[in-house]
């Protein structure tokens, strides 16, 4: 057995990530300076977007995407197979979040219940891509064209990941990033909205920095030395240059961390595909999945003792995700609805550790003790 514990995810930072870091702490600008722009901008140029906002966490990204789309009241419908900070961005906005069912094969959220909740006040699409896996895009765009709905995508899972052979990040009004060290590249904390569309750049960067428009000093003439306007009501998400760097340093490794990230996912294939208690992930044959999680569903074992079992063994697995609606605060909604695909895949899913820095060992570390707890489980079955 391991004598260490390892986890579902960890971040990679090398010297070379550090030195950039330590180049912004020497000089003049360390928030709010020329690294938030470049960094906006390679982000832009790697997904094929056209607009970045960079702000301090993607949870802050999902707020003000929200926000920029000026709705006044309504539902956006969403996946409560997500984490809360997808939903919560609908609440921060007054807004009402409508849940619907996940596919069973990809846990993305199904097109076809997206249709069954759309009632006259909804305004909005949320969708998650799912461990890393594009949704299915083209069948939520024409629900969205249908009915004249916004479309965000979540895809703090899915930095890199492709959909019809063309990268996530033009597909929706607005894409949003995530940067926390868990996820594909890091910031220590951070995110991104990326947009086609200049109105909601503009309103972003506002969003992001108070409500203040910074261009005021321009049409207000002599008086431009103090004079800033507030036009909406905005928050300080602001992203520092300290971040940026690293950032910036980290996305250009991020191909390699992706390809690795697909190493480890095919050797867990190689080893577990034989497993009949195991039930390994769905790939769509039209995506490039990214993975940021691994997620196995155990079928004749019990979730919680297999949980329990690994993590005697020193594997750091987890469960992504609890539905949003079980939260006691959500149930305050009462938003009545079932959801039965998603209770089934909630009780039988579990993460795997799944990062770059990760050895072939350690995978094999996770293989030996999986075969162990299920052989564990089938003993005390007996
Ligand atoms: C990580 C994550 C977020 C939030 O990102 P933070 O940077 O942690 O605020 C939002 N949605 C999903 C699906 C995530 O996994």
């Amino acid at each position: 057995m391991r004598d260490t514990f390892l986890p579902y995810g960890h971040q990679w930072i090398d010297d070379k990530d550090i030195e950039r870091v330590v180049e912004v702490l020497k000089g003049d600008w360390i928030t709010t300076g020329p690294k938030i722009k470049e960094f906006e901008d390679a982000i832009c140029r790697y997904v094929g977007g056209k607009y970045g906002v960079a702000v301090n966490s993607g949870t802050s990204a999902l707020d003000i995407a929200v926000t920029a789309l000026e709705l006044d009241g309504g539902e956006i419908i969403t996946t409560p197979f997500t984490f809360v900070a997808t939903a919560n961005a609908i609440l921060y906005n007054g807004l009402k979040p409508v849940f619907a069912d996940i596919q069973r094969d990809t846990c993305n959220i199904d097109p076809e219940e997206i249709r069954k909740k759309i009632t006259p006040k909804t305004r909005a699409i949320i969708y998650v891509d799912y461990a890393g896996q594009p949704c299915d895009i083209k069948e939520i765009r024409e629900i969205a064209d249908e009915h004249e709905l916004f479309l965000i995508e979540d895809a703090a899972h899915a930095l890199g990941a492709e959909y019809d052979g063309k990268r996530v990040g033009s597909f929706a009004d607005i894409t949003t990033f995530s940067f926390h060290p868990v996820k594909h590249i890091t910031t220590g904390e951070g995110g991104m909205c990326v947009t086609g569309n200049d109105g909601l750049a503009e309103k972003m960067r506002m969003l992001r920095n108070h409500g203040i428009d910074k261009d005021a000093h321009k049409r207000f003439g002599p008086s431009a030395s103090w004079s800033y306007d507030l036009k909406m009501l905005g928050r300080n998400y602001r992203m520092t240059d300290i971040q940026a760097a690293l950032g910036l340093s980290q996305l250009g490794r991020l191909e390699d961390f992706i390809a690795r990230r697909s190493e480890i996912a095919k050797l867990y294939y190689k080893e577990l595909s034989n497993l009949s208690e195991v039930v390994l992930p769905h790939v769509k044959p039209n995506v490039r999945h990214v993975w940021h999680l691994y997620t196995i569903q155990v079928e004749g074992v019990d979730r919680d003792r297999f949980f329990t079992g690994m993590r005697t063994r020193n594997i750091g697995v987890n469960v992504h995700y609890i539905p949003v609606y079980k939260f006691s605060y959500y149930r305050n909604f009462k938003l009545e609805a079932v959801f039965p695909v998603t209770e089934q895949t909630f009780s039988r899913i579990v993460t795997l550790p799944l990062f770059p820095k990760m050895t072939d060992v350690d995978a094999l570390n996770v293989v030996t003790a999986i075969r162990e707890t299920i052989r564990e489980e089938q003993m005390e079955l007996k």
